[in-house]
């Protein structure tokens, strides 16, 4: 079984002349942390859109748990993935747990009020997401990291199988970045939910993610283990800056995993 799979898709935004997302193949299995990495305007968002089907693919389909993903009932597939987007603004002055309750909302019939069962997922995913103590305060006067961990709260109330985020730790420093991925990859251990997400740290996403597909002008140009997709002379086409790649000195878990420093002084690479 594959969470996500395709021979290869594309899509290209109405108007313009060149697909976004060209003929990238897909194969995401279940459980484990799969990152998508590459350079801004790459496609990253593109392919995270398609992969929710709010894009639908101009060539090429996508299943879903071995389903066509057209087919899935958007009720369904709300209480299946959960999606955490890389920009939100809140409009409506809610309360942090006013709107992690937002993530219950596939669960409820038309005029059902929330009953124990969704407030008790309301909770724990708070609570998970080390933000219970914010619970009362209006979502506008919560920090970056707090919000980003409170937007993730909220996809993980509605109980997903699969966890998609664009770029949950951009802007956030090393304690958020860190609290971020560590609360990742332990829903991927405890729970088992398949978390796919789309970053530019390309450090972090070596150790912690099983696999990584890089996108290069909306192409993947490699799909694997970190170590075989964050090579030196890769990086250096696709982002068209020298790097060099250096193994994990440790301590910890992830000794030897690839690490990318960009270099200086040398300008970028034609
Ligand atoms: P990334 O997330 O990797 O930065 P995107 O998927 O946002 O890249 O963008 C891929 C390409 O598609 C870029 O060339 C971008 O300019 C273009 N693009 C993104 N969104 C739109 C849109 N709504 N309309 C037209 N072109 C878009
Ligand atoms: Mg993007």
């Amino acid at each position: 079984m594959t969470v996500f799979a395709s021979a290869g898709v594309s899509f290209t935004y109405p108007g313009a002349e060149r697909p976004a997302v060209t003929d990238v193949p897909i194969d995401i299995s279940p459980g484990g942390m799969f990152g998508i990495v590459g350079p801004n305007g790459s496609g990253k968002s593109t392919l995270l859109n398609l992969l929710t089907g709010v894009a639908l693919p101009t060539h090429g389909a996508i299943r879903f748990f071995d389903r066509p993903l057209r087919e899935w009932p958007r009720r369904e597939m709300a209480r299946t993935l959960g999606v955490v987007t890389q920009r939100e603004e809140i409009q409506f002055p809610l309360t942090v747990r006013e709107l992690v309750a937002l993530g219950r909302y596939p669960y409820l019939g038309p005029w059902q009020r929330e009953g124990d069962a969704d407030r008790r997922a309301v909770s724990h995913a708070m609570e998970v997401c080390g933000v219970l103590e914010l619970a009362d305060r209006p979502t506008s006067r919560v920090s970056g990291g707090e919000f980003q961990r409170v937007r993730i709260a909220r996809a993980l109330a509605q109980d997903p199988e699969v966890l998609l985020l664009d770029e949950p730790t951009a802007s956030l420093d090393i304690h958020y970045q860190m609290s971020i991925f560590e609360l990742l990859e332990s829903l991927v251990s405890n729970t088992g939910v398949t978390v796919v997400l789309v970053t530019h740290q390309l450090n972090l996403a070596a150790r912690f993610a099983g696999q990584l597909l890089l996108l290069g002008r909306g192409r993947a140009i490699r799909q694997g283990v970190p170590k075989d997709v964050l090579v030196r002379s890769v990086l250096e086409d696709v982002y068209g800056w020298p790097v060099s790649v250096a193994a994990f000195p440790g301590p910890g878990p992830d000794l030897g995993a690839p690490q990318v420093v960009p270099l200086r002084g040398t300008g970028p690479r034609s």
